[in-house]
């Protein structure tokens, strides 16, 4: 069926156009001959494609070490096109690649809203903690015109089941009337992953996400909004971000915008992503490139390098006058377990990415 022009209406999300592929039953063959939506306005050079997903709110895989079992992801790709994303190897699962496709061409699970809301009130749904932003960015430039997240907190909170978003984009600011509102009635927690304060850097290695100074902003007014907000310094990059001067400012910076975490995630290179990293490396830095491809000999990297990176950064944490403590008061319906706590160790996934469904880590 061909696209339609009409596909960007402002009432988003739009009316389906197509039985498509449940991209999580992952049956890539049936993208063939879909039609890929041209983005218009600030979505312009992004392409979309509709799906609808049969089911939405996912198990992390057997083996996965992660501090929550369920998730939900309502794109597929990201608009924020980091080099080093390690969600890229999804995207081939698709029958697309994880280059320029995975950044520019965005799967949309345009009934994610619908169908949540309806496995989450089921009668065999727990109400465990529900993770969004292990994958994709939820907050990613489609979000401004889907709203798939902004729907999907309001079906979590309904469901009273407690939540955490990850994101590197202040647009999650935009939802804080329903984080506020869901906040009243179930554990929500918020991070903001922040690998480094240098601009350029942030340009070069995560070319469309929004700048650090706006993602700390957003930390700031989350926290202030009473909505717990983290900061996840991700990933330290070897060589480009890892220095101490570079750790230093972004702890410093959290601490000052009242961050209730701080933790770090030393880059991750699973097959795949190492070599479109090394690759994309490699053009600019050949002897570094080199460098990491020695010293990475596993893909989480070296162990006594994340050690070092966790006990830095705790160092630096209790040095800047520590995290603010979160304030627990979710109203009398239910009493919640402590919310996952990000950390090094937890975030590193024992398995490797074995289809659609598999969990990749926090971004
Ligand atoms: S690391 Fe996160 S923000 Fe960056 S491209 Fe991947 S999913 Fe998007």
């Amino acid at each position: 069926m061909p696209a339609r022009s009409d596909e960007y209406a402002k009432s988003a999300p739009e009316p389906l156009r197509w039985r498509l592929t449940d991209d999580d039953a992952g049956q890539p063959s049936l993208f063939e001959e879909r039609g890929w939506i041209p983005g218009r306005d600030e979505l312009a050079g992004i392409e979309l494609l509709h799906v609808r997903a049969r089911s939405v709110v996912n198990e992390v895989p057997d083996g996965a070490v992660v501090p929550f079992r369920w998730t939900i992801n309502a794109y597929r790709g990201c608009t924020h096109a980091c080099v080093y994303c390690f969600a890229r190897p999804t995207h081939e699962y698709l029958g697309l690649d994880m280059g320029d496709d995975f950044d520019r061409r965005i799967v949309v699970k345009v009934n994610a809203v619908e169908r949540a809301r309806a496995e989450l009130s089921s009668p065999r749904w727990a109400a465990a903690h529900v993770a969004m932003g292990t994958n994709t960015d939820p907050y990613q430039l489609v979000e401004s015109r889907y709203r798939l997240t902004r729907g999907l907190i309001g079906a979590l909170a309904e469901c009273d089941t407690p939540f955490s978003i990850l994101t590197k984009s202040p647009l999650i600011l935009r939802d804080l009337d329903v984080l506020e509102a869901a906040a009243e009635r179930v554990e929500v927690a918020t991070a903001l992953s922040i690998g480094t304060l240098d601009a350029e850097m942030a340009r070069l290695t995560e070319p469309r996400a929004p700048s650090p100074a706006k993602r700390l902003e957003a930390v700031s007014r989350l926290n202030e909004a009473g909505i717990p907000c983290g900061v996840l310094i991700a990933p330290v990059i070897p060589g480009l971000t890892d220095g101490d001067d570079s750790i230093d400012a972004v702890v410093r910076a959290a601490v000052e915008a009242g961050a209730t975490s701080i933790s770090a995630v030393l880059l991750h290179l699973r097959p795949g992503v190492r070599e479109h990293y090394l690759s994309w490396l490699g053009a600019r830095d050949e002897r570094l490139a080199g460098e990491i491809e020695r010293r990475y000999r596993s893909a989480y990297g070296p162990r006594a390098d994340r050690d070092a990176l966790a006990r830095r950064v705790e160092r630096l944490t209790a040095r800047h006058g520590g995290v603010r403590p979160v304030v627990r008061d979710v109203g009398p319906r239910r009493v919640f377990p402590p919310p996952p706590v990000a950390d090094d160790r937890q975030l590193a996934l024992d398995v490797a990415p074995t289809g659609p469904t598999a969990v990749t880590e926090r971004h």
